[in-house]
């Protein structure tokens, strides 16, 4: 039952069947030469409707919007703070908690680590205040982790390389651009740098040369399991 589609009497009829929410995250950034800017909405939000045609679930509209890090310098990056986010996703999850929903999946296409804490940082606050408040933290990214390390031939992928572009391909091959050429941030770790784009000029993690449509279709389908496996965990668990 996607929001975007039902009424106020869905809604109300939607209840009966279940009280769980899906929110899924993604950002609006640089994803490479070839790759839309959409790119972590765009497969997350493919992976959550999937998912809520197999189980009865709420999906609420994506977030288009979230915290950037070693991309926020390229072009086209348009990202929003920590605190932003935090706020923005209190007061969604209190407002449909008002409306009665009590289970929160919060589903990222975007794994960046100040992103997800702000995420984590949320629920962690709002299941001390809310007795009755179910609420899971995932980055899809890494929820696929795993699988993806069985046929993804690259080693250390992790933006805009082989997985993502081989998602994309899957998804939306009309957006796909050709292919970047594989590359690495060069970024002088520990020390934070202002001009990012310096250290990694191409904006890609990996080798998107690696990616096909086939394997796209495999983590697809994949990451669309687990989420039906987790909504109806979340119903069960204490
Ligand atoms: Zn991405």
């Amino acid at each position: 039952m996607l929001f975007e589609n039902i009424t106020m009497s869905d809604f109300k009829k939607g209840l009966k069947k279940t009280k769980t929410l899906i929110i899924p995250f993604g950002t609006v950034e640089e994803h490479g030469s070839h790759l839309p800017l959409s790119t972590d909405t765009m497969q997350v939000y493919e992976v959550v409707k999937e998912a809520a045609k197999r189980v009865s679930v709420f999906v609420a509209p994506p977030i288009h919007y979230g915290v950037l890090t070693s991309t926020r310098n390229h072009a086209g990056s348009i990202g929003v703070s920590a605190n932003t986010l935090r706020m923005l996703t209190r007061d969604i999850i209190k407002s449909a908690y008002h409306k009665g929903l009590r289970n929160f999946i919060l589903i990222s296409g975007h794994a960046g680590n100040i992103h997800m804490s702000a995420l984590r940082e949320v629920g962690e606050e709002l299941i001390d205040e809310i007795d009755d408040v179910k609420i899971a933290v995932i980055s899809e990214y890494d929820m696929i982790r795993k699988e993806s390390d069985k046929f993804v031939e690259t080693k250390d992928d992790g933006h805009a390389g082989e997985i993502e572009t081989s998602r994309l391909l899957y998804l939306a091959p009309h957006l796909v651009k050709g292919r970047a050429k594989e590359e690495y941030p060069k970024l002088p770790k520990p020390f934070l740098v202002r001009d990012k784009v310096k250290y990694w000029k191409g904006g890609v993690w990996g080798n998107p040369v690696k990616a096909t449509r086939e394997k796209g279709k495999k983590l697809f389908l994949f990451s669309v399991d687990r989420v039906v496996e987790i909504v109806k965990k979340i119903e069960k668990i204490k």
